[in-house]
């Protein structure tokens, strides 16, 4: 058959798998072990943290989604960041972005502490800090684009050839985008990964990862590596996040009609200094997001005039935005990344990174766009009296 698109693959994934009944939806099997059919006589799962039915069927649909060979579930995004770390010794590199995920820049640092390996920490859009990374022969080179909070992007094609000229292999934290917004294995990269936790699931009902590598053989050896360690996701969580797959083609679509109004609005309004947006025209990187994003997404960040005074002013006003850490689910979120998400970073390395303690967070939500505007507009005029 033809090669399917974005939404039939999502929503298409696990349906008329059951054999026995004909279920429609996949079941969720929650059985930790599996019978042998006799001695010496194994069926396709035998233990659930190696394997389980509905986490296989969850893995098989992102691996299509990410067009890669493999996938693989994990407990969170996290300990799928914490995987890509099997394939380190203490003698290797690796090099990751200087403005990444909270999480992973303290795994990354309190590994290195420990000299599991060694740690390079780059802005990998100061093409000579790149190459002098680079140089240093890295395994493995981490991308992350678009970062958090500030929306800055990295050219994951440019980057990923550079590390391979030199034989690393390059993971791209996918978070921000999910697949149907940008594949970073179609640009080149070795390993994908996601924290499900966010567009995937999209429900903020599940806290998840997954990771999905464009060969099989790497794929064989993480996925040995989960199951050593015991970080496969369960089959509960599986069940959900394959659940709100089903419907991400779709919740993307309005994330980003909503987040298109929204960043219209707050650039035009006066209480805002500067808004952080790849789908405004005059964010430095819209042409990049243009040509490696398949659109612009729903994470924007914005510099509030009136310091942190005029933000809790803000946060207090407003009624359809949530004031809490994490993105991705069809509610709107708001968050202050100096005191929340970035709090783990010293206030000296926040300033450096950009992040001020006028700067504002919102993952854009599905709610109806004319309530949202309406509920900012009047928390930001009360924020400034
Ligand atoms: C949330 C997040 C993670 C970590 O995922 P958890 O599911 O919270 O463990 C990693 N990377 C990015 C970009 C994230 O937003």
């Amino acid at each position: 058959m033809s090669e399917k698109k974005f939404a039939t693959t999502a929503v298409r994934a696990g349906i008329n798998s059951d054999q026995q009944h004909g279920a429609v939806i996949p079941a969720i099997h929650l059985s930790s072990t599996y019978a042998l059919k006799g001695f010496n006589e194994k069926r396709q799962f035998d233990y659930s943290r190696t394997g389980n039915p509905t986490r296989a069927t969850f893995a098989q649909a992102i691996a299509d989604l990410e067009q890669g060979a493999l996938g693989i579930v994990t407990s969170t995004g996290m300990s799928a960041v914490h995987l890509i770390c099997q394939l380190l010794s203490p003698t290797d590199t690796i090099v990751i972005p200087h403005d990444c995920y909270g999480g992973s820049f303290r795994l990354f640092t309190h590994l290195a502490k420990r000299e599991l390996f060694n740690l390079v920490v780059v802005d990998q859009n100061d093409q000579a800090a790149l190459t002098q990374a680079l140089a240093k022969k890295p395994k493995l080179v981490l991308i992350e684009s678009p970062s958090n909070p500030l929306l800055r992007l990295v050219d994951i094609a440019s980057v990923t050839e550079q590390a391979h000229n030199v034989g690393a292999l390059v993971a791209v934290d996918n978070t921000f985008m999910s697949p149907v917004l940008q594949q970073p294995l179609l640009l080149g990269a070795d390993i994908v990964f996601h924290s499900t936790t966010k567009y995937i699931n999209g429900h903020s009902d599940v806290v998840g990862g997954v990771l999905v590598t464009k060969e099989q053989a790497l794929g064989e050896e993480l996925a040995w590596w989960a199951n050593c360690i015991g970080i496969t996701g369960s089959a509960f969580d599986s069940f959900l996040a394959l659940r709100g797959l089903k419907t991400l083609p779709i919740r993307m679509k309005q994330h980003q009609e909503n987040a298109n109004a929204v960043a219209a609005f707050l650039q035009q309004h006066s209480a805002v200094e500067q808004v952080y947006f790849p789908g405004l025209a005059d964010h430095p990187q819209h042409a990049l997001a243009k040509k490696q994003q398949h659109d612009f997404g729903a994470m924007m960040s914005f510099e509030l005039k009136g310091g942190v005074e005029a933000v809790k002013v803000l946060f207090d006003k407003l009624e359809f935005f949530t004031l809490a850490q994490s993105l991705g689910g069809v509610e709107s979120l708001i968050s202050h990344p100096s005191t929340m998400t970035h709090a783990g970073m010293e206030i000296k390395a926040q300033l450096a990174a950009g992040i001020t303690q006028s700067l504002v967070r919102i993952s854009v939500g599905i709610e109806d766009i004319d309530d949202m505007l309406a509920d900012l507009s009047q928390a930001l005029d009360a924020s400034q009296l």
